[in-house]
């Protein structure tokens, strides 16, 4: 079934005017997992923002319909609402509050909006326990104020914590493996392979093959100069590894 279906999405920054997005076609399938490579700059981060209707930016044509509604007209908390989740590629601190109040309250609020049942205190513990062991999280984590003092791997378990807890249609993953070491990397790669079901989609973002290793994509798409310039398996990160991201460029 499709999830999301992106047509000749073009957008600009929203100061400048400045025109990043070149006509970005992509389509997803419940269960697929898809990945976006592409030398730096290539508009790969604002093609995510740009889905999760981060404000920097202005979509100026094309469209994107996320399980058969119009999502650029949406508001961000909305396409959140709608099973949209975007990891951050650097999170923000938050002093003052732990860990475990800042998951509580977006879950319960997550369930308010959607005339869910909240949670207690206690049955929250309940229902994040097994999430923990899943993505290899040492309870006291919890208790750590969000954010603060972490390092770069547990920024990142932090961020995949969230989006186990939270739940979400299709993820988002925003340079998951930047800064990553490999124990840490096979962690949270294997976090995101117990996350996905024939329903869930993933779309990762990766300048680096490294990731493909743990996580395998159904779909491995070029990103050069604001378009998807070439769409394959896991053979054209091979291409990508002898020949660089030249051999994929469109002349
Ligand atoms: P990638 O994630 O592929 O490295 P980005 O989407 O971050 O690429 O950036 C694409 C281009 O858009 C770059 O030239 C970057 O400098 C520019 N850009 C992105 N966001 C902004 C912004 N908010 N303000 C100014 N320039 C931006
Ligand atoms: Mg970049
Ligand atoms: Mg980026």
């Amino acid at each position: 079934k499709l999830l999301m279906e992106v047509k000749d999405l073009t957008a600009v920054i929203a100061e400048s005017g400045k025109k990043i997005l070149n006509g970005v076609n992509l389509s997803i399938y419940e269960g697929e997992i898809h990945a976006i490579m592409g030398k730096n700059g290539s508009g790969k981060s604002t093609f995510a923002k740009v889905l999760v209707g981060h404000r920097d930016y202005e979509v100026t044509g094309g469209s994107v319909v996320f399980k058969g509604e119009n999502l650029l007209e949406m508001e961000p908390e909305d396409r959140s609402l709608a099973g949209l989740f975007l990891s951050f590629q650097s999170p923000v601190e938050i002093p003052g509050v732990s860990n475990n109040d800042f998951l509580h309250m977006a879950y319960n609020a997550r369930q308010r909006k959607l005339g869910q049942t909240e949670l207690q205190p206690l049955e929250f513990y309940g229902h994040i326990r097994p999430i923990l062991e899943m993505v290899n999280i040492k309870p006291d984590f919890l208790n750590r104020n969000v954010n603060e003092g972490f390092s770069g791997g547990e920024k990142k378990r932090n961020e995949i914590l969230q989006l186990a807890v939270l739940g979400a249609d299709l993820a988002i993953l925003d340079e998951i493996d930047s800064g990553l070491d490999v124990d840490a990397l096979r962690d949270v790669a294997k976090a995101v392979n117990a996350l996905m079901t024939p329903t869930k989609s993933v779309l990762m973002i990766t300048h680096y093959r490294r990731l493909l290793e743990f996580i395998k994509p159904t779909y491995i798409h070029i990103m050069d100069n604001g378009k998807i310039t070439k769409t394959g398996d896991i053979s054209i990160a091979s291409i990508l590894e002898k020949e660089g991201y030249k051999a994929m460029s469109t002349p």
